[in-house]
């Protein structure tokens, strides 16, 4: 099952059509997508009742973020060896944990503006919880995600770097940072979860192409770290890390300019555009 969020309205598909949820259900499930996390399993239930499976056809700048309004948003840094070994941090011993601020999570069809000439792209999979976790043991963690969807960590990277401790939360969540979509698809939907190739081109050059397979820390094992010490509500979101090919770290540095479109693709997900442009 898929899910959506049209012009702001929670959405599923069913034979490739958006059927808007609110409108099918009856009003036993309202509009705002945000509310479908809080009643998660009932809502799949109502889903597979009517045959909602697989996407759809929808405009993206009608589009809006799968989870628009999360509680809370982590962020793991430095999660595959290649990139951990761009940066100055090295391979950590645990995950690396910061938080992007909610007010930068957008849609599919948000245009991104570059606040400063260092700004960076990463690619992620991005995890939504759907029920309440807290001291989840990885064996069980799968069963405590709605569905998976496709993020960009935009990333500032003076910011990030400016002070003595870096300041990831700052420098990742500048309004628009946090490009999410276009849907949000079950975990059911996949051959398998823990194994997706990811891809992130500028203007259809090629910047970043790994696999989740790849990952130190998997989607399990993040969410029973995260839960040890954490309660993740319904609708929270984790954005997993990326994998190397970011800006920074080529040589010379690369950063996003106004007039690219940034792609990025998760495999059993499909594609997210955003076009970039100069900070107004
Ligand atoms: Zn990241």
């Amino acid at each position: 099952m898929r899910i959506s969020n049209v012009d702001g309205r929670l959405t599923t598909f069913v034979d490739g059509k958006p059927v808007d949820v609110a409108e099918a259900s009856g009003g036993r499930f309202g509009p705002d997508p945000q509310d479908g996390f809080e009643r998660w399993e009932q809502l799949v239930d109502w889903g597979r009742s009517i045959g909602a499976r697989g996407a759809g056809a929808v405009d993206a700048d009608r589009l809006d973020a799968p989870v628009p309004r999360p509680r809370q948003v982590f962020g793991i840094g430095l999660n595959y060896v290649a990139h951990a070994m761009e940066g100055p941090w090295g391979v950590p011993d645990v995950p690396a944990v910061f938080t992007k601020y909610p007010t930068c999570i957008v849609g599919a069809k948000h245009i991104v503006q570059i606040p400063a000439p260092t700004t960076d792209w990463e690619v992620e999979l991005v995890v939504a919880i759907g029920r309440r976790a807290h001291g989840v043991v990885a064996a069980d963690a799968w069963s405590y995600v709605a569905g998976l969807t496709i993020g960009q960590d935009i990333s500032e990277r003076t910011l990030q770097r400016a002070g003595n401790v870096p300041q990831f939360g700052l420098g990742k969540s500048y309004p628009g940072f946090g490009p999410t979509g276009p849907w949000l698809v079950t975990v059911d939907e996949f051959t398998n979860p823990d194994d997706l190739s990811l891809s992130c081109a500028l203007n259809g050059e090629t910047m970043q192409d790994w696999n989740t397979d790849d990952m130190i820390f998997d989607v399990p094992a993040l969410i029973e770290f995260l839960s040890a010490s954490k309660t993740l509500l319904p609708g929270t979101v984790i954005l997993t890390g990326t994998p190397h090919g970011v800006g920074f770290a080529r040589k010379p540095p690369r950063y996003l300019k106004a007039g690219e479109e940034v792609v990025v693709k998760l495999e059993g997900v499909g594609e997210l555009r955003n076009p970039v442009i100069a900070e107004a």
